[in-house]
C-alpha cells in the first residue's frame, strides 16, 4: 500500500495562519504532482519521445546549421511566454526528417504540462484522421464527440507530420474543422511538417493537360496539396514559421558510432 504524503497526511490540502490568526487552506505539493502525472498520462506522449526537453535538444554536431538551435531558442522563448504572451499562436515546424522537429514540439508540450500546470495531446496526423474515421464508421454514439471535442478544447495540442494523409475532402474539412475551432479559441497549436512550406500544383490555363501532368510528377509534393491552400494559408496566420535545414543529424551520430 502507498503511504500517505508525510506533508499533508494524505488530505492534500495544507493549513497556514498569518499573524492575525486567520486560516487559509493551500495544495500540498503531492496534489500538483498528482495533477501533472495525470495529464502526462493523458497526453499520448509516444514512450520513445517521453524523455524530450529542451535541455537535452542535440543539435548533434559541430557542423549542425544554425536554423536548428534558432529553432531551439523559438522554442524556449514560446514555452516561457505561454500563456499570456502567446494568446493562441503556435509553431510550425517546418523540416526534413531527422532535424528534431518532433523533438522541439514534444519538448514544449511536456514543459507546459509540467511547469505551467496546462493539459495538452500529441497526435500525428493521420493517426488523428484514422482514429476520427474509425469512430465514426462504427458509428459509436458520442465518441467521436468526445475524441473530437478532447483534442479542440485541449490547452497545447501537437499535431506531428501535418500532411502525411491520404488527401480527400474528408481529411481536408476535418483538419480544418480542428484547427479553426482551436484558434478561434485562442488555444495554440504546434505542429510539424516535413513538406514544403508552398501552395498546390496550379496549371496556368495556357498549358497544355499533358505537360502539367509532366511537371506535376517531377516536383514534390508540397504542404499545399495535402492540405489544401486554404488550410495552409490559416495554419501560416495561427503559427510562427521556423524552417528547419541541415542533415539528419540522428544518422550522423548513428553512424558515427558504429564505424
Ligand atoms: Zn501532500
Amino acid at each position: 500500500m502507498t503511504q500517505p504524503c508525510p506533508t499533508c497526511d494524505g488530505s492534500g490540502l495544507l493549513v497556514t495562519i498569518d499573524d492575525r490568526g486567520n486560516r487559509f487552506a493551500h495544495e500540498c505539493d503531492c496534489r500538483l504532482e498528482l495533477r501533472v502525472d495525470r495529464a502526462l498520462a493523458l497526453s499520448r506522449i509516444p514512450r520513445r519521445y517521453l524523455d524530450c526537453s529542451l535541455s537535452n535538444y542535440e543539435t548533434g554536431h559541430s557542423s549542425a546549421h544554425p536554423s536548428l538551435c534558432a529553432a531551439a531558442l523559438v522554442a524556449g522563448r514560446f514555452a516561457g511566454a505561454y500563456p499570456l504572451e502567446t494568446r493562441g499562436q503556435g509553431i510550425l515546424f517546418i523540416g526534413a526528417s531527422g532535424l528534431g522537429k518532433t523533438h522541439l514540439a514534444v519538448s514544449i508540450l511536456r514543459g507546459l504540462i509540467t511547469e505551467k500546470g496546462a493539459s495538452g495531446q500529441f497526435w500525428e496526423h493521420k493517426e488523428l484522421l484514422d482514429k476520427l474515421r474509425s469512430i465514426y464508421s462504427l458509428r459509436t454514439a458520442g465518441a467521436e464527440d468526445k475524441l473530437l471535442r478532447s483534442v479542440i478544447t485541449c490547452d497545447l495540442l501537437v499535431l506531428d507530420d501535418l500532411g502525411d494523409i491520404t488527401p480527400s475532402d474528408w481529411s481536408w474539412d476535418t483538419t480544418a474543422y480542428i484547427l479553426n475551432a482551436r484558434y478561434n479559441e485562442n488555444l495554440s497549436t504546434v505542429i510539424t511538417t516535413n513538406l514544403a512550406n508552398e501552395p498546390p500544383f496550379g496549371t496556368p490555363a495556357d498549358e497544355p493537360v499533358s505537360r502539367a501532368e509532366a511537371r506535376r510528377m517531377a516536383r514534390r509534393e508540397t504542404l499545399g496539396d495535402r492540405i489544401g491552400e486554404r488550410m495552409r494559408s490559416r495554419v501560416q496566420e495561427m503559427c510562427v514559421t521556423v524552417e528547419m535545414q541541415g542533415k539528419d543529424f540522428r544518422q550522423t551520430i548513428k553512424r558515427a558510432s558504429f564505424s
